[in-house]
Order: structure tokens, then C-alpha cells, then sequence
């Protein structure tokens, strides 16, 4: 193990901060840091610069947990003080990590920036003077400046049998909707050029309040997703920003979330985006998963959004091989995704998570079976998306530069978020800016990218 940092008494402590798992993690973990910046606490980039470690786990599925144990025995390896928070530390009220790791300092849940502070000022006590001034009005952020994540709730009210989330994160529970909107404009003051709305279930966004009336500006606004995204999008056309929305499950209000998306891109506001978790497309499958929203009708609802915002991307994800699933329910899935020719699909070969009600399932389609049934659907996915990527060449789109090299950009269109769709690769991108907007001209595609130059 590495001796500890000898630190003169004047030096601000330093807390070194590993973060794992999805966008939801990735909220709480700019929460954690910008309360530790907001106490005047250092943060050290290496294992031996730091007095102690936050580990930020995930817990979803087996990989993730595997890659989370190890992220924590490295941190007590090569730093010694090691405190756990996230998803896989809320497993067996904290037990599962200390089984695995007894040396470590202290485990919390996810969403536990106060009980992570409390932990950190146990092992690590607060500085006299906190530089709260230093801390820019945005906080923390993990992402690229000019776009972030906005975190609009915490946990889910379903029970989806191959889901632990609920059992991690705990049910529901809505932010104020002026909190979020302060947020979003504080954001946005400060650079942030794309807002993320994320959350584990978007679309009941104020079920657990009942829709209650917040204020925003002096003004009464019910808390609810369609008001938030209404109040979300006036604020990206104010600021120039955009505004995506992920994890929106197709009930009939959204609908209504539609036609508050923007048409032109330039202007900011709502993008023509929807990321709909459809999962499959067989009632008997979507029952045995207890999947929220009713499948009937999906494909109707699916041309309704087409037919409002022509320009619409729709991404979504499934799961092949789901216990039981015979091949005729595959083939429907498969006729499904034919027919909604969706833009951006990702497709997982189920795999059991301990704790999942789906395990006692019967029916368990073999491995082989499923990774066959996953090659299938993406083969299928791939030829839509190239097809429909193809219709783009020779169009002018607007994109966000994400990062120059020389005279080459990497960029986006509003049909790609970051992280999990394709990109744009501009060439002649001399003098380009990351976090700036650009028009180019569309060259070729490919099945997931498009290549661009810039338009004049
Ligand atoms: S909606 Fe289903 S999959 Fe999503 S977090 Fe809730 S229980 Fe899990």
C-alpha cells in the first residue's frame, strides 16, 4: 500500500474520486463534488495525492457489479481510506460491499451526497476556511462544459421483474420543479449549451406528488413533465441551448410533449428527440416484464409523433432472450422494429441480475440462442439506421462541435446524444470550437455516423 500524503497543515485536505455507472451516477457524483468544493476539500486526481477515496458504484448488472468491486479494492490498494457510495453500496443495506471489502470506511446508497459528507468529514475533517467562492455557480461537472445532465428525479415506482433499481434507489421521488429550473437556467448561464433531462422513469415526473403546484419566476407551475418540458424548452430558446429528453416511456402525455419540440435547431429549445425504453414488442413478453405503458398500439403512436415532428428521432433499447421468450415472439419483435424503423436502437441479450424477480421465471432461453437472436436484431437495426442516415447526405444540418483535433471536429446533430449515438466527423474544422454550433454539409454515412464539412 502506498504511505499516506504527508500534508502541510495549510493545504486544503484532498479527496480523490473514482465514478461508475450511468447518468444518473454520474448526477450524484457531480453533487458529491461540488459539495466537497463548496466545503473548500481538494480533489486529487491520483490514488497517492489523496487523504481519502469516494467510490461511486453501479449496480445493475453483474458486469457492473464486478467492475465496481474491483474499482473499490484498487482504491484501498493503492489509497487505504475508502468510502463507498451508488447503487451497489444500497445492496443488503451496505453488506454485499463490506462481505467483499471489510476495510472499507463507510458505504451509502445512491442519492447520499449528505450521508457521503458526513462520511467524508468522519475520516477527513472539514478546512477551517472553505473557499466557497471558488466554486463556479454550475458546480461540479463531470461532462464536457457545454452540455450536463439535469437529474429531474430519483428512483421508480415499477417493478419491472428484471430490474433491482427500485430496490436500490427506493421509490419515486420528484425534485421541486423551480429547483430544476434553477438549475437548468444556472447551467445554462454558464455555458452549458445542451441540457440532458434524465431520470429513471422522465414521463412520471410529479406522479408522486400528485402533480403539485411549484413556482418558477412568481409564478405557479405544476409539477409535471409536460409543464417542465414546456418551461425547459422557453429556457433553451432563451439561452440558445438545446434540450433532450431521455428515459420518456410512451404514455398518452407525451402526446402532448410533441409539439413543444423545436423545428429549428438553431433557435435552441426542445429537441425532436425521444429516447423511449420500448424493451420488446410482445404483449406476453412486455407482461411478463411488468413493463410500464400499454404496448397496444405502439406503432400508431409512434406515426402520430412522426406525422407532428416529421423530423423526429426516436431511439430506443430491447432485450432479447427474456425467459420464456419463444421464436415467434422474437420474430414479433423483430416485425416491430421493421416496421417502426426507429433511428437508434441498442439491444441486450438478457442476463439474470441477482435479486431480479424475472429469475424465477421459467423458460430460460440458452446463451447461444440469445446471442443469435441479438446478432439478428442489430443486423436488422443496422440496415434501418444506415438507410435512414443515407437520406441525410447532401442535407445542411446544425451540429455541436464536442472536441477540435486540428482540422477535424467530432460533432452532433439534435439526433445524437452524447455517449450512446453516433457522431458527426467534420473535416475542415479549422478554427472550430468545442461547445460551439456549426452548420455543415453532410458527405456520406455510414450505419451509425454521418461525415461532414463544414458548410461555408
Ligand atoms: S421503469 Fe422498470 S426498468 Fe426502469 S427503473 Fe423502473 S423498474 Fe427499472
Amino acid at each position: 500500500m502506498t504511505p499516506p500524503l504527508i500534508r502541510r497543515p495549510t493545504e486544503a485536505p484532498r479527496v480523490g474520486f473514482v465514478s461508475l455507472g450511468c447518468p444518473k451516477a454520474l448526477v450524484d457524483s457531480e453533487q458529491i463534488l461540488t459539495q466537497l468544493r463548496a466545503e473548500g476539500y481538494a480533489i486529487s486526481p491520483s490514488y497517492q495525492g489523496a487523504d481519502v477515496v469516494v467510490v461511486n458504484t453501479c449496480g445493475f448488472i453483474d458486469a457492473a457489479v464486478a467492475e465496481s468491486l474491483d474499482a473499490i479494492g484498487e482504491a484501498l490498494h493503492e489509497n487505504g481510506k475508502v468510502i463507498v457510495t451508488g447503487c451497489l453500496g444500497a445492496k443488503e443495506g451496505g453488506e454485499f460491499v463490506r462481505h467483499a471489502h471489510p476495510r472499507v470506511l463507510a458505504v451509502t446508497g445512491p442519492h447520499a451526497t449528505h450521508e457521503v459528507m458526513s462520511a467524508v468529514h468522519a475520516h477527513l475533517p472539514k478546512p477551517h476556511d472553505p473557499f466557497v467562492d471558488l466554486v463556479p455557480p454550475q458546480g461540479i461537472k463531470l461532462t464536457p462544459r457545454h452540455y450536463a445532465y439535469l437529474k429531474i428525479s430519483e428512483g421508480c415506482n415499477h417493478r419491472c421483474t428484471f430490474c433491482i433499481i427500485p430496490s436500490m434507489r427506493g421509490d419515486l421521488v420528484s425534485r421541486p420543479i423551480g429547483d430544476i429550473l434553477a438549475e437548468a437556467e444556472r447551467l445554462l448561464h454558464a455555458g452549458v449549451r445542451e441540457l440532458l433531462v434524465v431520470s429513471q422513469d422522465t414521463s412520471a415526473y410529479g406522479v408522486d406528488v400528485r402533480y403539485r403546484t411549484g413556482f418558477w419566476e412568481g409564478r405557479p407551475i405544476k409539477t409535471r413533465i409536460v409543464e417542465l418540458a414546456a418551461a425547459l424548452a422557453a429556457l433553451g430558446r432563451t439561452h440558445g441551448a438545446w434540450v433532450r429528453l431521455h428515459y420518456v416511456y410512451p404514455y398518452p402525455h407525451v402526446d402532448d410533449i410533441v409539439p413543444l419540440m423545436t423545428s429549428d435547431s438553431t433557435a435552441g429549445g426542445l429537441l425532436p428527440y425521444l429516447d423511449v425504453p420500448f424493451q420488446h414488442a410482445s404483449p406476453r413478453i412486455l407482461k411478463l416484464m411488468k413493463r410500464p405503458a400499454a404496448p397496444e398500439k405502439v406503432l400508431d403512436r409512434v406515426r402520430a409523433w412522426r406525422s407532428v415532428q416529421p423530423d423526429i428521432t426516436l431511439r430506443s433499447t430491447f432485450i432479447v432472450g427474456f425467459p420464456g421468450e419463444t421464436d415467434a415472439e422474437f420474430d414479433e419483435l423483430l416485425a416491430f422494429v421493421e416496421a417502426a424503423r426507429l433511428d437508434r436502437v441498442g439491444c441486450f441479450a438478457y442476463s439474470a441480475v441477482e435479486g431480479a424477480a424475472a429469475n424465477a421465471l421459467p423458460g430460460a432461453v440458452p446463451e447461444s440462442v440469445k446471442e443469435e437472436r441479438r446478432e439478428r436484431l442489430m443486423a436488422t437495426q443496422a440496415k434501418i439506421s444506415a438507410a435512414r442516415l443515407r437520406a441525410k447526405v447532401g442535407r445542411e444540418l446544425d451540429v455541436l462541435i464536442d472536441s477540435v483535433d486540428g482540422d477535424r471536429a467530432m460533432a452532433r446533430t439534435t439526433a445524437d446524444a452524447p455517449e450512446i449515438d453516433g457522431v458527426v466527423h467534420v473535416s475542415n474544422a479549422e478554427g472550430a470550437q468545442a461547445g460551439a454550433f456549426a452548420r455543415v454539409r453532410v458527405t456520406s454515412s455510414d450505419a451509425h455516423d454521418l461525415h461532414a464539412d463544414r458548410a461555408a
